[in-house]
């Protein structure tokens, strides 16, 4: 997974704070995640795309595979924060939980799909292709500035 530049991190910060929501901060760290309540997305070298998000992204969402995965990755996160409501973070942590309980009974293929429906996931991730999707060369232009 890619490592972000400085100079990558400012590119992104600008991009959403001029086409998405001016008080998001991008930070980075060791994994994508995001802090909804301080609008801070952290982004580094460990994400959750990987070739089960691919297919299940892919048959999900209509023509997914015109979607590059990275920004798809980046997208989501930044839909947490667009998505945010406290019913479906909890619900999404408790189920995150459940679905660990479960870990030996299943393949990770089928862990990672359960976790990719969970619905504060769902969420995200719908936001962010619909955002894609509305703002399609805006973002493949983006995606070839960061070399995605
Ligand atoms: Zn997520």
């Amino acid at each position: 997974m890619k490592k972000y530049s400085k100079k990558e991190i400012k590119i992104i910060q600008d991009f959403i704070n001029t086409n998405i929501d001016n008080d998001i901060k991008v930070k980075t760290d060791i994994e994508y995640s995001c802090d909804m309540y301080e609008e801070i997305i952290y982004l580094g070298p460990k994400s959750f795309v990987c070739e089960s998000f691919d297919n299940w992204f892919n048959q999900k969402f209509e023509n997914g595979e015109k979607y590059n995965k990275r920004l798809i990755a980046i997208l989501h996160e930044i839909g947490h924060i667009m998505t945010l409501n406290e019913e479906t973070q909890d619900d999404r942590e408790f189920r995150y939980a459940l679905l660990l309980l479960q870990v030996d009974n299943i393949s990770i293929d089928e862990l990672n799909y359960q976790y990719y429906e969970i619905t504060a996931e769902l969420d995200a991730t719908t936001w962010g292709y619909e955002f894609y999707k509305n703002n399609y060369e805006l973002c493949q232009e983006l995606v070839k500035e960061l070399n995605l």
